[in-house]
């Protein structure tokens, strides 16, 4: 009898060093290769579900396509579905008779929730899960996961002096696929989405469009001075910008560290790009954090003792959405993530703190909105952040409040981010009505 393979994509949209494929390709004589479109939407459940921006759909939708291409030169295909994952995968299960679920680990709660619920439910069915998005696998940690060190630094001196595999090479070749593909999923998306354009699109989507960009930054000398430039706010150039093809998984993890070692044998090995491996490596400690501690990662109360006291204001909330603060800073981060999809490290660190420490918001909602917004984003990098800022995570200070003045003076002592993405005018006052429900004159720009 023949084996059917179902390989359910998510943030792992790429051919290259992808454990799951491989995995897929060896065991199974046809394989579907299915992405559901209808899980993203922001955290269900918590609030009212949202729509992806434009910027992120868009940055999807170029990956989705990519893949698909990809997969074509193997005779394979993509087959992309509107549905939720749970009804798309049970009704191919049942229709095509699959043998074998594979996927690659999750992070989720939503995700992991799904593959529970199809475990319990097809109990009969070979189920496999491969890490592709971290450095090490599971298995090569040096410690289990309930005993993940409890800050960042004593990860680091764990982690720092383990060799990390090399990555593994794209499949030679692929099982048959099974369904014909739905032609026109991206007719179907459009119907759903409308269409995705964007003059101010810092990024393309897709493993082809990421490769090239790993190349690129390699080739030019970039990495010898990451670490003088890395804390700027605005250009292509100050930071790696590995992070849009990293979240969506078009680029290994692994392969830019291949690239890493190579250019510091051949070009130049010195602070900066040591600096990105550590940075690399707060990437790998949020994941395993996200691992460790689940439902936790979403939860007000972080992995704190106690919920901090801050609350849920709409009106301060949408003025932080839209970039109308008291904060002039602030307002050119929020505006600047709105058009391109993307923020620097630092923007998203002054944007949260201000969320956070001067709004007083409940951060969750925060995190919610950089999920909406942020074509980069990746479920542990975000809510971890989040969670740090908001001194219910991983941070042994406590919380961590930027003085935004301050912020201001060093990072853009010229105003010329703030000119770039703000006509420079700033709301006097938070709130429109005072603490007994009084409206404060002046209160809009
Ligand atoms: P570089 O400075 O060039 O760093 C290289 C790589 O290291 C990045 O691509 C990223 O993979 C990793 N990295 C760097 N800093 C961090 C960090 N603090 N935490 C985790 N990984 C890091 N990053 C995301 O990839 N997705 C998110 O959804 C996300 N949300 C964030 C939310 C907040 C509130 C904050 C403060 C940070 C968040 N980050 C997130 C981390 C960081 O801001 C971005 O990874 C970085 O700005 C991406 O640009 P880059 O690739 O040029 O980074």
């Amino acid at each position: 009898m023949q084996k059917i393979g179902l390989l359910w994509f998510n943030h792992d949209l790429r051919v290259d060093d992808n454990a799951t494929l491989l995995r897929a390709a060896s065991e199974v004589d046809k394989l579907i290769c299915l992405y559901c479109v209808d899980h993203c939407t922001v955290s269900p459940g918590f609030e009212k579900p949202a729509k992806l921006s434009p910027q992120r759909r868009n940055f999807l939708s170029q990956s989705l396509q990519d893949l698909d291409a990809l997969l074509d030169r193997y005779g394979q295909e993509l087959v992309v579905r509107m549905e939720p994952p749970l009804e798309a995968i049970a009704q191919l299960i049942t229709v095509h008779d699959v043998s074998h679920l594979y996927r690659s680990k999750h992070v989720g709660t939503y995700e992991n929730t799904v593959w529970q619920t199809l475990r319990k439910r097809y109990s009969m069915l070979n189920f496999t899960e491969c890490d592709t998005h971290t450095l090490l696998s599971s298995a090569l940690l040096p410690f289990t996961i309930d005993q993940l060190p409890v800050t960042f630094s004593s990860f680091r001196r764990l982690i720092e002096k383990i060799e990390i595999p090399p990555p593994l090479g794209a499949p030679s070749s692929l099982p048959a696929p099974v369904v014909a593909t739905d032609l026109y999923w991206q007719q179907a998306w459009q119907d759903k989405f409308g269409p995705t354009k964007n003059s101010k699109a810092l990024f393309n989507g897709g493993a082809s469009a990421g490769e090239r960009h790993l190349q690129a930054y390699f080739d030019s000398t970039l990495a010898s001075s990451y670490k003088k430039t890395r804390n700027a706010m605005d250009g292509m150039d100050y930071s790696t910008k590995f992070s849009p093809w990293l979240g969506t998984g078009s680029l290994s993890v692994r392969r830019i560290v291949q690239h890493l070692r190579h250019y510091e044998l051949t070009v130049e090995s010195n602070d900066s790009t040591g600096w990105i491996y550590f940075e690399l490596l707060w990437r790998e400690y949020f994941q395993w954090y996200g691992h460790a501690h689940k439902q936790q990662l979403f939860a007000f109360e972080g992995i704190a003792d106690s919920a901090p006291t801050t609350s849920f204001y709409p009106e301060r909330f949408k003025k932080w959405c839209t970039g109308n603060t008291p904060y002039a800073i602030v307002n050119a981060c929020m505006k600047h993530l709105n058009a391109t999809g993307y923020l620097s490290n630092r923007g998203r660190q002054l944007a949260a703190s201000c969320f956070v420490h001067e709004l007083n918001l409940d951060w969750r909602h925060g995190a919610a909105y950089f999920e909406q917004q942020l074509i980069d984003y990746d479920v542990a990098s975000n809510w971890g952040n989040w969670q740090y800022l908001a001194g219910v995570g991983a941070d042994p200070r406590g919380h961590r409040r930027f003085n935004l003045l301050k912020q201001a003076q060093t990072y853009d002592p010229d105003n010329e981010y703030v000119q770039r993405w703000t006509d420079g005018r700033t709301l006097q006052h938070l709130d429109s009505v005072d603490a007994a429900d009084w409206p404060i004159a002046n209160h809009s720009i």
